[in-house]
């Protein structure tokens, strides 16, 4: 009798369970829902489709994503899984005969898209091919209002349970950790009892980096530069960033590709498939994409703007390194990105008139400033969020690699704060560059033809530079003591709190980086200790035998898995197996190309 480990071992190669894996297999096993926390990349796949594989009868897994489904499948039938899946990408040939085989009782693990689910002939059609014994909610905070991407679709979900003949066991993951959305979940798929659990957020093996670049594009292509023909993806927050970012980066002669909602499928389906098949390096997109891409070679999440919220960050920048490879994920930080959040935000409550809802996602936004701007901890701060105990220090981070010190800035607020005043005297009012330039003495034209050089706080900064000009002021903002006039040319204005600083002569203090602080530079990123030129070779058959099954490499070995072998060098069926993310069914398969590569290479090396 196969159990939970000869499965883990045999069909996904791996020895040991990861942190709460375990938990939820042996609940579902044992007949009780569940309801699982668990952040991108930590493993979720696993939990469901190991009980799947034990149960009798088959487990249906809903889920939004249409690419994810069809990455599993393919991944599922690699090891001999007999899986499909539903949903709009069939031709109405293929969904036909898919439907044919599930009546046959041709598969044990069905995907499904939720708009399927109470289509033609509902239960019926399921009835015929075998009791369903579980079905899995994937993304399952899309049944919650309160969750970041609320579906209509999923709530077909609770009624075609309903609709079994005898009620399945019911499993549901999340990212979403806030206590609203789970009892959401829990009422509207009316789980029973279920077994709670919010597991390991930690993902050791990413570093976390906020940077808060002058200007960001140029920081962008250093950063594409040093992790030159590493995969990676860059966030952007809109469309139109997105189209800039992408251009700027093919014509400096990076690898790049672009997706958004606004491009036609076929661009779409074209870009993304590039980025997965490995023939673009760098994906520029907004958070269209990605929903369900299970590539698991991504070495770099960059954020060229600020998400809404810590939630929808983390999601973003887990898609990196999900093989357990060294990966970095960087969020730029720029205070116009807090405005453009905070616009979206009321524009939204605008249009569905719910004011709690504003004041809850400002209070998100708020979270996630937090994160760009405080000096802690990041991995801290992110697991704190997510309910975890955080370390106070984790060595792998940005803000534990920089020390700070303590800076008092009051001399600085008080002339950045009169200067606003005294061109609001004149009647005047600019946004923030031409305030930086007022204060370090520049002579633009509009400055000599204004007679602005003629103000008392006209150079009153020409010792500092403008960038640390532009972190006051940010500061400045941030804590209430400036703000921005909006519209579409905001212009610095000041608070009721600004007087604190020029009449109170209040004291303020700000934590920056320590001048020469000793090493920025990324721990162990380049954690490969193996034989390059075997991994090179290595890489190469994979992308062969890829290209000729016509799956994403990674389908077929993780490059965490190839790393391995180059370091372990199986050279027998009994040492392939031992490698982390080879399985009986892959063994069989690829044992002897990947061995053959091994043996020729080291009788190559020998002196
Ligand atoms: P997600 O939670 O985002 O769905 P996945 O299920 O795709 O994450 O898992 C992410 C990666 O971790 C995959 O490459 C998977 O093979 C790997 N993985 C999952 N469980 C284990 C385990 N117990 N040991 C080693 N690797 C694992
Ligand atoms: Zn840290």
């Amino acid at each position: 009798m196969p159990d939970k480990y000869s499965v883990l071992k045999d069909v996904f190669g791996y020895e040991t369970f990861r942190r709460g894996q375990e938990e939820v297999i042996d609940s579902l096993l044992g007949g009780r829902d569940v309801l699982a926390v668990m952040p991108t990349g930590a493993g979720k796949s696993l939990c469901y489709q190991i009980p799947a594989l034990l149960m009798d009868g088959i487990s249906i897994i809903v889920s939004p994503l249409i690419s994810l489904m069809k990455d599993q499948v393919q991944a599922l039938r690699e090891s001999d899984v007999a899986a499909a899946f539903i949903n709009s990408s069939l031709s109405y040939e293929e969904y036909l005969s898919t439907m044919l085989r599930v009546r046959a009782g041709g598969y044990k693990i069905i995907y499904i898209a939720p708009e399927r689910l109470l289509q033609e002939g509902g239960a019926d059609s399921w009835r015929a091919g075998g009791n369903i014994s579980l079905v899995v909610v994937d993304e399952a905070h899309c049944v919650s209002q309160w969750g970041h991407d609320f579906r209509t679709s999923y709530m077909r979900i609770a009624p075609f349970i309903n609709s079994l003949p005898v009620r399945p066991t019911v499993a549901t993951f999340t990212a979403t950790a806030t206590e609203r959305v789970k009892a959401d979940i829990k009422a509207a798929l009316a789980l029973k009892n279920p077994f709670s659990i919010t597991t390991g957020f930690d993902r050791p093996n990413l570093y976390f980096a906020v940077e808060k670049p002058e200007n960001k594009t140029r920081s962008l292509k250093r950063h594409l530069g040093r992790l030159k023909n590493k995969n990676g993806i860059v966030y952007c927050s809109t469309r139109r960033y997105v189209e800039d970012v992408c251009e700027e980066l093919a014509s400096s002669g990076f690898s790049a590709t672009r997706y958004h909602a606004g491009l036609s499928p076929e661009e779409r389906r074209q870009n993304q498939d590039d980025f997965i098949y490995d023939r673009k390096t760098v994906m520029v997109a907004t958070n269209a994409f990605g929903m369900g891409i299970d590539k698991s070679n991504v070495s770099f999440v960059i954020h060229y703007n600020m998400p809404k919220n810590i939630e929808s960050y983390y999601q973003e920048a887990g898609r990196a390194g999900r093989d357990g490879s060294g990966a970095e994920c960087i969020l730029f930080y720029s205070y116009e990105d807090v405005k453009t959040n905070e616009y979206l935000i009321e524009k939204n409550a605008e249009e569905n008139g719910s004011n709690e809802l504003k004041e809850y996602n400002l209070e998100l936004l708020k979270q996630i400033t937090f994160y760009a701007t405080g000096t802690d901890c990041l991995r801290g701060r992110l697991l704190a969020y997510f309910g975890e105990s955080p370390p106070n220090y984790c060595g792998a981070c940005s803000n534990c690699m920089t020390q700070f010190e303590s800076v008092d800035i009051t001399v600085d607020a008080q002339k950045i704060i009169s200067c606003v005043y005294r061109l609001k005297q004149r009647g005047r009012r600019f946004g923030k560059m031409m305030i930086i330039q007022i204060l370090r003495g520049g002579k633009s034209s509009k400055i000599v033809s204004e007679k602005l050089d003629s103000l008392s706080v006209w150079g009153i900064m020409k010792d500092s530079s403008e960038r640390a000009i532009r972190g006051v002021i940010d500061f400045l903002m941030l804590n209430g003591y400036l703000a921005h006039s909006g519209g579409d040319h905001p212009t610095l204005v000041e608070t009721e709190k600004s007087g604190e600083i020029i009449f109170a002569k209040k004291q303020l203090d700000m934590m920056l980086p320590k001048e020469k602080t000793p090493s920025k530079t990324l721990p162990a990123s380049d954690s490969f200790s193996g034989d390059a030129a075997l991994f090179a070779k290595l890489k190469y058959l994979r992308a062969e035998i890829a290209a000729s099954a016509r799956v994403p490499a990674y389908i077929i070995f993780a490059d965490a898995t190839l790393s391995a072998m180059s370091r372990k060098l199986p050279r027998t069926m009994e040492e392939f197996l031992q490698v982390p993310g080879i399985g009986a069914v892959k063994a069989e398969k690829y044992c002897e190309p990947f061995t053959c590569v091994i043996r020729d290479h080291i009788a190559g090396t020998l002196p």
